[in-house]
């Protein structure tokens, strides 16, 4: 497995949406295609206690990288059908715009991985909090 992808690399627990300090419990409560409850979250990590709401409002600045995700798939996705395979501009800023409603759970998910890791580190060998 390429490195970046390994245990105790951001993206690791970003893409897995794996606590950001053990790397061992999840953050939501379900998988990501169950369906139900696709927003729950744990209040903290079931391994090691890590606490998920680092202060009230935490996620409130998920929602840039939700923005920034969206955007740049908004900006992909239009970019691949107008410009690449030549489909009118409407069709194509309608197909990019399904999509990120059907991506929505993903964004959702990714952005509140990638948040939380912004501000929690790894720390190896950790199974309780000290
Ligand atoms: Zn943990």
């Amino acid at each position: 497995m390429a490195k970046f992808l390994e245990k105790g690399s951001k993206s690791y627990s970003i893409l897995n949406y794996k606590c950001p300090r053990c790397h061992e419990g999840d953050l939501f409560k379900t998988p990501m295609l169950s369906f139900k409850k696709p927003f729950e979250m744990y209040e903290k990590c079931p391994v090691c206690e890590q606490k998920y709401v680092l202060e009230p409002g935490f996620y409130w600045g998920s929602m840039y990288v939700a923005y920034a995700l969206s955007g740049g798939w908004m900006l992909s996705t239009f970019g691949i059908c107008f410009f690449v395979l030549g489909i009118h501009p409407l069709v194509s800023v309608g197909i990019a715009a399904v999509g990120v409603f059907a991506l929505y759970v993903w964004i959702f998910r990714t952005s509140r991985s990638i948040w939380i890791n912004l501000f929690v580190s790894f720390k190896a060998f950790v199974t309780k909090k000290a």
